[in-house]
């Protein structure tokens, strides 16, 4: 063994609500976790202001705070939290082996991967300069629809995700404009004839946005062109929300573990964390692309942590299953 490899019973890659959760779970259960954090320390949460849905924070959070809260609890119990990515991994042998930023590697008895999933964006400049300033733009209507109560919205997308996210800010908002690009929706048919059917929704069909516009603080409407006739017109809106799907953060897993067509890693049994490699767990985002949330990620973060506490128990007969759930 060369002296670079490190030996470690459980390696948490990720550092959104389900690896500081398996962190906080793993630690407590005297498995000396090493967390590293990824490209985006935090996750998804640190581009979201206010958390008001997260329990246990009656006057809300914003992400950041939520996630540094996170990180000195794992720490707190020991969860070495460390900067850098996980650039490789083998988990063809029996110790699962890992590389960090392209150098340092790691054989781990247990992997919990808890890399999230990033939203699309459009990618125009000025999506990007209201989404950093949190100045109005969104990739999740759960998260922020209540921020926009009463007023008027604009969503982008034509999927399943876009449907639902409209009629959910319907129920909130004054008004949602929906921008489609093509002159059909991709979502299913129940989902598309119930944003169809719902008064407050108006749906623009074959329309693209040039800009989203501000004050330079806030989103104060969307400059859309039909890609048919070219014109363009003004929408007044607060809010402008992003629903063209998301990526799970999964690349490094292809060809080693078993992942969906979108690289969602597929859960080996269901209800459990359990990949299609033994040792190796998953929790939050990258597993899952329907509920999506910071609390159901830290859920299936303290699933992954107690699974691999058992593998590790099963595995190895001196370390003991500190967790009394366990019978
Ligand atoms: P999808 O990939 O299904 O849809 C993405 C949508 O975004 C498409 O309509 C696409 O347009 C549009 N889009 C992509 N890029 C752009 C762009 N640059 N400008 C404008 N529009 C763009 O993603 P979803 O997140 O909606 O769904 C992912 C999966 O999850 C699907 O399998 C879906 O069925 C499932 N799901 C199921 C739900 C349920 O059953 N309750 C709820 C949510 C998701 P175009 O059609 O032109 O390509």
């Amino acid at each position: 063994m060369s002296d670079t490899i490190e030996k470690v019973k459980c390696l948490i890659i990720g550092s959104g609500p389900a690896g500081y959760t398996a962190a906080i779970y793993a630690s407590r259960a005297n498995m000396d976790p090493v967390l590293y954090q990824g490209e985006q320390p935090g996750g998804q949460l640190t581009t979201t202001n206010d958390v008001e849905n997260f329990p246990g924070y009656p006057e809300g959070i914003t992400g950041p705070e939520m996630m540094m809260q996170l990180q000195k609890q794992a720490e707190r119990f020991g969860t070495d939290v460390r900067h850098g990515w996980v650039s490789k991994v083998d988990f063809s042998g029996e110790v699962h082996k890992a590389w960090i930023n392209g150098e340092k590697e790691i054989h781990a008895d247990t992997v919990i991967i808890s890399t999230g999933a990033s939203a699309k964006y459009l990618g125009l400049p000025s999506e990007q300069k209201y989404l950093k300033l949190g100045g109005g733009v969104s990739a999740c209507a759960v998260c922020d629809g209540f921020f926009y109560r009463n007023q008027e919205v604009v969503i982008v997308g034509a999927g399943d995700s876009a449907c639902e996210e409209a009629h959910y800010l319907s129920k909130l908002c004054k008004k949602v404009t929906m921008l489609v690009r093509r002159d059909e929706f991709r979502a299913s048919k129940i989902m598309a004839n119930r944003v169809k059917n719902t008064e407050n929704i108006e749906i623009l069909f074959n329309t693209e946005t040039e800009e989203v516009l501000g004050d330079g603080q806030l989103v104060n409407g969307v400059r859309v062109f039909n890609n048919k006739t070219n014109e363009k017109h003004d929408i007044e809106a607060t809010g402008f929300f992003v629903a063209i799907g998301h990526k799970p953060n999964t690349d490094i897993f292809k060809g080693i573990l078993d992942l969906d067509e979108t690289g969602y890693i597929i859960n080996a049994k269901p209800g459990t964390s359990k990949t299609n490699v033994e040792g190796v767990f998953v929790s939050g985002d990258a597993a899952d692309h329907v509920y999506r949330q910071a609390i159901t990620a830290a859920g299936t973060g303290c699933m992954a942590a107690l699974d691999a506490e058992r593998y590790l128990a099963a595995k190895d007969s001196d370390f003991e299953v500190a967790t009394s759930t366990y019978n």
